[in-house]
């Protein structure tokens, strides 16, 4: 089947599409991104997503490529192209072409835009949750503003080869204070040894995660204590239960930290019903 991406005002097949070698995207990372899981065709946490796109651009001076009604459009046809029903979609936007310059052009270029959608297979991620991931701790090495989400990911593209070439699925990184701060593509949570749910609280230098915010909510329907309080590696070491959540993995629970087991080394039980209750509320 073809796959079909979106760039600069019209969609063309993925393996045709290109961009200019002078975008400040390619040669600054200068540019911000945002991704949305898809559930039966639908985009999760629509609004979420859209609220930290706006607020990403806005940070970094890059004017809005388009409403937000017109940029729901293009991605719900990037679903339609390329006939996603579970999977991701991805919108990148850049400040767009000029001469390399480090300091802004002026005037300001048309920003560039990309949106590509792909499939995921749901049962394999149900399995992979099923089992369980690890995850590596390493220091933190990015910039100070992480809440804004920027193509500049090199940094979490190293710390998850780190992972992978360790078995493992994701990377936390750990602060000068050793406290966990987020993963390289995630938030990080704990239910510690007293039963508390934690995660770090946004005035860190982590990203808002949409998906953190959901849980977040749902948590109000459910029977848990919970405090937005950092850890470090060893109370997750020692913690009942650790997850890390994000559009690409959900909700997803983590069996051992440096290769210490979690717990009984299996997926618990806070985190598998907040996986579920998160996948029923975004395919609603
Ligand atoms: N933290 C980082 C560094 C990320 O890259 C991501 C997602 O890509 C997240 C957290 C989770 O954010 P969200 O739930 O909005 O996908």
């Amino acid at each position: 089947m073809s796959r079909w991406a979106y760039v600069n005002g019209r969609f063309v097949r993925h393996g045709d599409a290109a961009v200019h070698i002078e975008d400040r995207g390619y040669q600054l990372a200068d540019g911000v991104y945002e991704v949305w899981a898809v559930f039966g065709g639908k985009l999760a946490d629509a609004d979420g997503h859209f609220e930290r796109l706006e607020r990403s651009l806005s940070e970094l001076r890059i004017v809005q490529p388009m409403g937000r009604k017109a940029l729901e459009l293009v991605l719900r046809e990037a679903i339609r192209r390329n006939r996603v029903r579970d999977g991701l979609v991805y919108l990148q936007v850049t400040r767009g072409v000029a001469r390399r310059d480090h300091a802004f052009p002026d005037p300001q270029p048309v920003p560039a835009v990309v949106i590509t959608a792909k499939s995921v297979d749901r049962k394999a991620s149900e399995a992979k949750a099923a089992k369980g991931v690890g995850v590596i701790t390493l220091p933190e090495n990015r910039w100070g503003r992480c809440d804004i989400k920027t193509v500049g990911l090199l940094p979490n593209a190293l710390a998850k080869q780190a992972a992978k070439e360790r078995g493992c699925a994701e990377a936390w990184f750990v602060d000068p204070e050793g406290l966990v701060t987020e993963g390289a593509s995630s938030n990080a949570w704990i239910v510690d040894a007293e039963g508390v749910l934690r995660t770090r609280d946004t005035s860190a230098n982590i990203l808002r995660g949409v998906t953190r915010k959901s849980v977040i909510t749902l948590l109000g329907e459910q029977n848990i204590r919970f405090e937005e309080r950092a850890f470090t590696p060893d109370e997750a070491k020692g913690a009942r239960e650790a997850f890390i959540t994000g559009a690409g993995s959900l909700v997803l629970p983590v069996v051992s930290v440096d290769g210490e087991k979690i717990g009984s080394g299996t997926p618990g039980p806070v985190a598998t019903r907040l996986r579920a209750l998160y996948i029923e509320a975004a395919s609603a």
